[in-house]
């Protein structure tokens, strides 16, 4: 007897982009059938006039077992997240997968290790100016190597926060990661608002190591004028024959901690930046845009506290997300209740809202493939972005009219509003929104990535990498 018949729905077919009318039975949280014919389960549901499409894959996140970004990621329909983003990750793998395993969580988690604020940290490396020493890279290569060992899915880098980051000490990390034949998420280092030569920079060390790249959030480095040029060195560097993707939020605006690199005064004037377009997105001073004297006294006395900075051209985004390598992705923070920026909780609705309904700029089936298949290859993910017997039951249920986010910057609004027009979302055949109720259902599972290392790391771009289910199933805390 089937768990679950959902009935009436249009099935995304990923892999042909197309819909299909079918229904779906569920068993033991992995879809089980999938037919034309009537089918009967312990519990049926009706989804006559919605699309039924596989969870949604948030590849640039920052979640890391914080339950309320789990809870806004949810509710817009993702249901696998990539944590340990932009070299801000924990370094202890084996400690996290089993703390994640023991308390259960909303989404499946894929996390990365990251080089730039929690490799460097862990060696000893304070100052974002320093160069490692080779003692340092060598212990920063056994860090990694651990992790990747542990099941971390790559190494990611968030060059912008590590100023001091050699070329050899990125290299060295990247290396470690090719050899696991895993990815390389980069945030990358810009010394000016228009700077080309991070691509490059990356680019070279891709062509040496083997090692396959995702530029991160590629509207916050490259959207100020410059997203054709920058797309264009991607697409040249594809025609090369090297492995490389793009992932972008909805927004121009970006958002980080007020204590890092990236708000230094420095760099502030040498990415002809404003403080009267910076505004306070956490904290005790939210909703207000900076002048000099609030930018030290937030910088000094709150630099964990978030600040967004409003720039960039809006058309760049979708000129991005455009590009048949591109996903949509959040670069969604922890931050309490009310607080943050809009991404946090509206951007994949966003994203069908703006991609598909209004502008016209790509199908459902292609906003649907780049949000679900797209990003479980980029993951190696067999089992998620399909809807097929044999995959694992993530599911989001939701109405093409009505998808919208609702969430604001907080200067205007509530960052954290949850979207409308998602109907159910499940994970692993758990209901973790209901009839558009977040349910706190714990049935998301760590994902570990498999497979060993090849020494040397020079081929292994492409290099299979497989994932082990943990059975981390909770029953939910209500
Ligand atoms: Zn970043």
């Amino acid at each position: 007897m089937l768990d679950l018949v959902i009935r009436g729905g249009l099935v995304a077919d990923t892999e042909h982009r197309t819909f299909l009318p079918l229904q779906i039975g569920i068993k033991d949280g992995i879809i089980a059938a999938l037919s034309k014919e009537p089918l009967h389960g312990k519990r049926e549901i009706c989804a006559e006039g919605l699309l039924v499409s596989p969870g949604f894959i948030d590849v640039h996140g920052h979640v890391d077992g914080d339950d309320y970004a789990g809870e806004l990621s949810v509710c817009q329909g993702i249901t696998t997240t990539v944590g340990g983003n932009c070299g801000l990750s924990p370094v202890d793998m084996k400690a996290f997968f089993a703390e994640q395993e023991q308390k259960g969580f909303a989404v499946n988690q894929v996390e990365l290790v990251g080089h730039s604020f929690s490799l460097r940290k862990a060696v000893g490396l304070e100052d974002v100016y320093e160069k490692a020493s080779d003692a340092q890279i060598a212990r920063m290569k056994r860090l990694a190597y651990q992790a990747l060992q542990d099941g971390a899915c790559g190494v990611s880098f968030g060059l912008d926060y590590s100023p001091g980051a050699s070329l050899k000490e990125i290299e060295a990390l990247a290396e470690v990661s090719a050899s696991f034949g895993r990815i390389v998420p980069v945030h990358t280092r810009l010394f000016t608002l228009y700077d080309l030569s991070s691509l490059y920079e990356m680019l070279y060390i891709a062509r040496k190591t083997g090692a396959r790249l995702l530029f991160s959030h590629f509207v916050y480095q490259y959207g100020e004028g410059i997203m054709r040029e920058a797309l264009d060195i991607v697409d040249r560097a594809r025609q090369d024959g090297l492995w490389v993707r793009i992932d972008s939020g909805l927004y121009t605006e970006w958002a980080t901690y007020a204590g890092t690199a990236t708000f230094d005064e420095q760099t502030i004037r040498d990415n002809e930046l404003r403080f009267g377009d910076m505004l306070v997105a956490t904290g005790p001073h939210m909703g207000q845009w900076l002048d000099e004297a609030l930018y030290r006294k937030v910088r000094e006395q709150e630099p964990d506290e978030s600040i967004i900075c409003f720039t960039g051209q809006k058309e760049e985004i979708y000129e991005a997300l455009r590009k048949d390598y591109a996903m949509p992705s959040t670069d969604i923070g922890a931050y309490r209740k009310g607080e943050g920026h809009p991404q946090i909780a509206g951007s994949f609705p966003k994203f069908i809202r703006e991609m598909v309904r209004e502008r016209g700029e790509l199908t459902m089936e292609e906003a649907i493939y780049k949000a679900t298949l797209l990003p479980a290859r980029t993951f190696s993910l067999p089992d998620k972005g399909r809807i097929a017997v044999g995959a694992d039951a993530d599911l989001v249920i939701f109405d093409p009219q009505a998808i919208a986010d609702t969430a604001a910057f907080p200067d205007r609004g509530q960052p954290d509003a949850k979207p409308v027009g998602i109907e159910h979302v499940l994970v692993n055949g758990e209901f973790a929104v209901e009839s558009g109720v977040f349910c706190g259902t714990r049935s998301g599972k760590v994902l570990r990535a498999s497979g060993k290392s090849r020494s040397g790391g020079r081929r292994a771009a492409g290099a299979k990498t497989g994932f082990v289910k943990a059975a981390s199933f909770r029953k939910p805390e209500l």
